[in-house]
């Protein structure tokens, strides 16, 4: 993994050559990752345990062809733009300027969770406003209300926002990692948790346990049930993965 680092790290990403092959290949990574991951877990959730998980699902029909289509297209613009704030950082990273560290020796291992769950906290916090303030301010609404188009949702929805909503999503990645030191391991973890609770809460099928024991996980992670709440009615669940600034704003049914 060190090498890789090493490796990536020798490249000139200023070089607009070197910028132009890496940009094309990081967003292949991360749209084929995304359509990969959304489509392993439709297969396992909505085909292979279909029968398992019926009264789990969260919505009454099947999604249109138009919706997918739909959701597919603003997934291809939202991985361009995830992409080329991936490309700033990057470069930033090159020139020393943010808190990501290559070598995982230069703080202890308990540091990597700890790091992964202060990055998801803040970026939680991030979400909570920037979510609430798109809902209220009539400059902002129309764009978030691309998203809100696809009332059933389905795993594409995870990634289907208008640009100008993935932009300011997308924003506070280099901003956290100005403030929070990770490592490169840590960031990839994040990253791919970052799409697999979008996946979640989007897939319109339950999959987190209902329970007694399990309650105190389904009161303060959000699920699918909680963020399809959000798609039906807009005025409540504004979270993304914690529902502590939903109960604590008393947005939460
Ligand atoms: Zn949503
Ligand atoms: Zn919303």
């Amino acid at each position: 993994m060190n090498s890789q680092i090493q490796m990536i790290q020798g490249f000139d990403f200023t070089d607009y050559k070197t910028f132009l092959i890496s940009f094309v290949f990081i967003f292949l990574i991360v749209f084929l990752r995304y359509l990969f991951l959304s489509g392993v877990y439709y297969w396992i959730f909505l085909v292979v345990y279909r029968r398992k998980f019926r009264k789990r699902m969260l919505s009454k029909q099947d999604p249109k062809v138009g919706q997918i289509k739909r959701e597919l297209l603003l997934s291809v613009y939202s991985a361009l733009i995830f992409t080329f704030i991936g490309m700033v950082l990057l470069i930033l990273w090159q020139k020393g300027y943010t808190t990501i560290y290559s070598d995982i020796s230069e703080y202890p291992l308990w540091y990597i969770p700890v790091s992964i769950l202060l990055y998801l906290v803040l970026h939680d916090t991030y979400y909570y406003w920037l979510h609430r303030w798109m809902h209220e301010s009539r400059v902002i609404r129309g764009f978030h209300m691309e998203h809100h188009k696809s009332v059933d949702t389905t795993v594409f929805t995870s990634f289907s926002f208008h640009p100008v909503e993935s932009f300011l999503q997308a924003l506070i990645v280099p901003v956290l990692l100005f403030i929070i030191p990770m490592s490169v391991i840590a960031i990839m973890i994040t990253l791919a948790l970052m799409t697999i609770s979008a996946i979640i809460n989007h897939a319109g099928v339950e999959i987190y346990p209902s329970n007694k024991n399990s309650s105190l996980f389904r009161k303060y992670i959000i699920g699918a049930t909680h963020h399809d709440y959000h798609h039906r009615n807009s005025k409540k669940h504004f979270g993304l993965y914690f529902t502590f600034w939903d109960r604590l704003m008393k947005t939460e049914l």
